[in-house]
């Protein structure tokens, strides 16, 4: 069995530096921003922040970061989700904080939109594949037709109940796994932890999910690119962002090869497979980071025309990028203006509502 693990991040950041205006608390010519690049939540991050307080500010992100991660990770076992998980089955609530219950009970809400597409209780059928333990490369594996069957039983959200003061799984092998939304949830949480820095410039990449706050110094929007899905070192295309999040999804992120076959991270609720639905990747944009980051996984998981179709009617509104295998690329119309499309062997079309 071939086992592969990648931790690259889905996007590259193309910040592009120019000369600053001295001036009372702006960028100094030649500052290129707090930087800190580290690792957490499964994943590389880099944080990179203007302000006149930006060293102070970017270590109160990486610690927000981190404190984050002890709270909402499921491999770490005194984490308030690993203790929700340990008690599956007990009827009696979990105590969990304020902020634990409302992103769960965001969860809860992101997988009605998406008619279950998303499911944050999917950790029992994450774990029979072996991709539960973050980093575990052995322990991969395809399992039985038999064995997902039983386990889907425990993959139901509304079997996940909260209360005010905290939550409880009703089955026992029930659990909770946040790796679809966590990191949107912690870039929200950051741009609103720069901001009480006064931090009006800031580019946030967590894996996947790049959250841009105001605009690079210059005045000008970040620009970020949307990754190859097929190609790391390539990129699909540069966009213009300013106050918004760009949250990638992909089968590429995580996967294993077995008997000649590629199984990947993102699994179909429905089915407790990795989701098969000529999709290479997806990349939500708007400004809700939590909510990006949970839509495109789910929208992985639907595929192209039913992804389109809740970029239609939603009343929230986000743009969309959708790679498919067939090597086009669906972009919707929001993202037109400043778009620059780069992907060597594609075509794209753009998106009318
Ligand atoms: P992302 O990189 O945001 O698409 O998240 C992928 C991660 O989300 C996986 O590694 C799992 O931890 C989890 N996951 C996989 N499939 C689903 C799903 N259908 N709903 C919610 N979480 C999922
Ligand atoms: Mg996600």
């Amino acid at each position: 069995m071939k086992r592969f693990f990648s931790f690259l991040p889905t996007a590259i950041i193309l910040a592009v530096f120019c000369l600053f205006l001295a001036s009372c608390g702006a960028p100094s010519v030649g500052d290129v921003g707090a930087i800190r690049q580290f690792f957490a939540m499964d994943t590389a991050m880099r944080l990179t922040v203007f302000g006149p307080q930006q060293e102070k500010a970017a270590d109160a992100a990486l610690a927000e970061v981190n404190r984050l991660e002890q709270l909402l990770s499921r491999t770490r076992p005194e984490s308030q989700i690993s203790l929700l998980n340990q008690r599956a089955g007990d009827p009696t609530p979990v105590g969990l904080d304020r902020e634990v219950i409302a992103l769960i009970s965001a969860s809860k809400g992101f997988s009605k939109e998406t008619c279950g597409a998303f499911d944050i209780t999917i950790a029992p059928v994450m774990d029979a594949w072996g991709f539960g333990q973050s980093g575990q490369e052995d322990a991969y594996r395809v399992p039985s037709n038999q064995k997902l069957e039983s386990l889907l039983s425990l993959v139901d959200a509304d079997k996940l109940t909260l209360t005010t003061e905290g939550g409880a799984l009703a089955e026992v092998g029930m659990a909770v796994d946040l790796g679809a939304v966590a990191k949107g949830y912690a870039a929200g949480q950051l741009i609103n932890l720069l901001k009480s820095f006064d931090v009006e410039n800031a580019l946030l990449e967590l894996g996947g999910n790049i959250t841009a706050l105001g605009t690079h110094p210059d005045g000008a929007p970040w620009k970020i690119a949307v990754r190859d899905p097929q190609d790391e070192s390539a990129y699909l295309c540069v966009l213009p962002l300013r106050d918004a999040t760009a949250s990638t999804s992909g089968g590429y992120e995580r996967f294993f090869e077995a008997g000649g076959k590629t199984y990947h991270h993102i699994i179909d609720p429905a089915t407790g497979r990795p989701a098969d639905t000529g999709l290479l990747s997806v990349t939500v944009i708007s400004p809700n980071a939590a909510r990006d980051d949970a839509l495109s996984t789910a929208l992985f998981v639907l595929g192209p025309e039913k992804a389109l179709d809740l970029w239609r009617r939603s009343e929230e509104k986000f743009e969309l990028i959708l790679v498919k295998t067939d090597d086009s690329v669906l972009i919707t119309e929001g993202l037109e203006e400043g778009l620059a499309f780069k992907g060597e062997g594609y075509t794209y079309e753009i998106i009318r509502r």
